[in-house]
């Protein structure tokens, strides 16, 4: 059996085909630039295939990135696609799972919309294109958000008016919870453990980063809180800051709320602090030439890191492993090393060799042994999306 798996966003659309039983890709394409003359769907047929095809879109939406997809897809017969799984981003407190799509579903979906103005209209775009594309298929809506409705409300809560909650659902969600969810079990099938028995934090570190606390493999606490702004410092978000800085701006230096809404997200992190990068590779190379910003930028973001890392362990009780994941959590040898020197006091010490080939020397393990050990494990939230889309659909057929 194949998933269709779709990741809509604002102006990217990826998709890949997954048996999620082996998660072998059997065809894999993105859509860039949507909503600009530039668009263009790039593909290739199997994850080993040095052949890459690419086409302009003359409709650059996503309906039409769809209808092009759609296409390719027939032409390629062994596809043999069983359901089609949609990754959306906030599922707010409507959704504590994975949800077979219907009408009722792509209603709550839209309810969430002010959660998330730019992510759920393109999500729901996807799914409203592949619905009229395949109305054969089953569908499945696989939320961010989802795997954090376990959160207590002391961890979801914020110490503000409670009406704000009540009528304006001011409250955290967290996302990346696919991810987090995914890593954790393989984490506890490398320690050899069930995940109802271990304690995790896990670091998912990509261009957005955040980082949650996961017993009895529920999450029972995360960084990223109503919006995925808050938490950690990221490729261009801030992540935590002081909301006075906001009135202050707005009297002091003249700026609106818009815009210092959008520096926080798209001028901050790692590209605000260097002036140079949101990229850790970029940064890396820079602060390894003197540069003075990308040094400041990645002290800055182990340190904020391996706070938050510390706090995670509150919630629950100790710690059995640390996991790094995402683009700098499994590849970047520096910022692991200097986010574990930090945390000796609970037991982490790097292991340098095992760090440098990136825990593959010892299913996944970068500390020296002890009780609790930090261990690299990839992420794939595709083939997680898939799996949830077989389950789901085998589970309850049309
Ligand atoms: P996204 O959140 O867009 O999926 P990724 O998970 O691919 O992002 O992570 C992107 C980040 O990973 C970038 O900051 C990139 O520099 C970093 N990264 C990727 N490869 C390496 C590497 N070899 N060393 C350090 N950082 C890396």
């Amino acid at each position: 059996m194949n998933i269709l798996v779709l990741n809509a966003g604002s102006s990217t659309l990826k998709c890949a085909v997954i048996d999620p039983a082996t998660g072998f890709v059997t065809w894999r394409g993105v859509a860039e630039r949507l909503g600009t003359a530039e668009a263009g769907l790039t593909w290739s047929c199997s994850p080993n295939s040095a052949e890459h095809h690419a086409v302009p879109l003359d409709d650059a939406s996503i309906p039409g990135a769809c209808a092009v997809i759609a296409a390719l897809l027939t032409d390629v017969a062994y596809a043999q696609i069983a359901a089609i799984g949609h990754r959306v981003v906030h599922g707010g407190c409507h959704f504590f799972a994975s949800a077979r799509i219907d009408d009722a579903v792509v209603s709550g979906i839209s309810a969430c919309i002010p959660l998330a103005p730019l992510h759920n209209p393109a999500n729901l775009a996807g799914i409203s294109t592949t619905r009229r594309l395949f109305p054969h298929l089953p569908q499945v809506a696989v939320f961010d958000t989802a795997f954090h409705q376990t959160m207590p409300e002391v961890a979801f809560r914020y110490a503000v008016p409670s009406h704000w909650y009540d009528r304006h659902n001011v409250r955290r969600y967290g996302f990346h919870g696919t991810s987090h969810r995914f890593v954790a079990q393989e984490a506890a099938r490398r320690l050899g453990r069930p995940v109802d028995d271990v304690r995790l934090v896990t670091a998912h570190l990509g261009n957005g980063c955040s980082a949650c606390a996961i017993r009895g493999g529920r999450s029972i606490d995360t960084t990223m809180g109503m919006t995925p702004l808050e938490g950690l410092v990221m490729g261009t978000r801030s992540g935590d800051i002081d909301p006075g800085m906001f009135a202050h701006l707005i009297r002091h230096a003249g700026i609106d709320a818009e815009a210092v809404t959008h520096s926080l997200n798209h001028d901050s992190g790692l590209l605000g602090l260097s002036g140079l990068s949101n990229d850790m590779r970029t940064l890396s190379a820079a602060a390894d030439a003197g540069h003075e910003g990308a040094r400041l930028a990645i002290a800055i973001f182990c340190y904020r890191l391996a706070k938050a890392i510390a706090a995670l362990t509150v919630p629950l009780g100790g710690l059995d492993a640390l996991v790094f994941t995402g683009g700098i959590g499994e590849h970047s040898i520096e910022v692991r090393s200097r986010t574990l020197s930090y945390l000796a006091f609970l037991g982490l010490v790097e292991d340098k060799r095992l760090n440098l080939h990136h825990g593959r020397l010892a299913e996944g393990r970068i500390t020296a042994p002890s009780a609790a050990c930090a261990l690299v494990v990839p992420t794939d939230e595709e083939l997680a999306i898939a799996r949830d889309t077989a389950s789901l659909v085998s589970r309850s057929p049309a």
